[in-house]
């Protein structure tokens, strides 16, 4: 995969795009990482890329000249054409299911706002996809998008080390992951599940899976509509919703009447 990311900041890259699994990907030649300035596709004497807003108002906004002019020259004439990418507080949230999604292209450019905003003509005309991280706003698109880069370069096949960790991974199942152990059996009094010590393959696969399932239940229920479950599974997510419910319940009548 072939990754540029147009930015004011490439420096801001060079940490991220060197280490840790993304360093790893880059060093295997799974993914070719690029920060490249936009500021040199600037066509005026003082390379500005900003400029003040129409109509008045605060802050400046990137002019859609140099922005074109990068993606035109990183987007080969002949072949497949690669998703263009704005970062912007405004676009789809971000997703696992989005990064899965842009893990099957062979070439992404990424778009970092800054300042105020962009030209408007460069949502409308220029990108393919509008990416937003969550509801806050940060200074410029850097950060967004090195976030977005992990989480699709992790998935790439040959990066992970084990291919299945990103498998099992919260959101790859449609639910949260279960919870990991590992050495000591017993640290300062707290042990670790004797399931997990019992070397029974299947056993531990059940009590993952229903881990899974009674995690998601309690921090994100919003998530077990869409999860593949059986019809077991579905009986039994809700005899334990009911029970939790009633805890619940009887935990605010003692409160109640203290
Ligand atoms: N005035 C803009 C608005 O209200 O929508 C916010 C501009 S923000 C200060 C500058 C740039 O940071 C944006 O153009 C975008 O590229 C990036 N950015 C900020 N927050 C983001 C978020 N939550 N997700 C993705 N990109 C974000």
């Amino acid at each position: 995969m072939r990754i540029d990311v147009l930015t004011l900041f490439p420096e801001m890259f060079d940490g991220v795009f060197g280490a840790s699994i993304l360093g790893k990907a880059r060093d295997k030649g799974i993914a070719e990482l690029r920060a490249v300035n936009f500021r040199d596709y600037s066509n005026n004497k003082h390379n500005t890329v900003d400029d003040y807003p129409y109509g008045g108002g605060g802050g400046m906004v990137l002019k859609p000249e140099p922005m074109f002019a990068a993606v035109r020259d990183l987007v080969p004439a002949e072949g497949s054409k690669p998703r263009i990418i704005l970062m912007c507080p405004q676009g789809e949230t971000f997703t696992q299911h989005k990064a899965e999604e842009l893990s099957k292209e062979s070439h992404l450019v990424f778009v970092c706002g800054h300042y105020e905003g962009y030209d408007e003509r460069i949502r409308t005309h220029l990108v393919t996809d509008e990416i937003s991280i969550g509801d806050y706003v940060l200074t410029g698109g850097e950060l967004p998008a090195m976030v977005v880069i992990d989480s699709v370069v992790r998935l790439l096949p040959g990066v992970l080390g084990n291919e299945t960790s990103a498998i099992t991974d919260s959101f790859s199942t449609g639910l949260l992951e279960y919870p990991h152990y590992t050495r000591p059996a017993v640290y300062e009094g707290m042990e670790v599940p004797d399931i997990l010590l019992s070397g029974h393959h299947s056993n531990i696969e059940a009590w993952r899976r229903e881990q899974s399932l009674l995690r998601t239940l309690a921090r994100r229920p919003d998530l077990l509509d869409k999860a593949e479950l059986t019809d077991k599974e579905r009986r039994w997510i809700a005899e334990r919703k009911r029970e939790l419910e009633l805890e619940l319940e009887l935990e605010s009548k003692r409160n109640s009447s203290t």
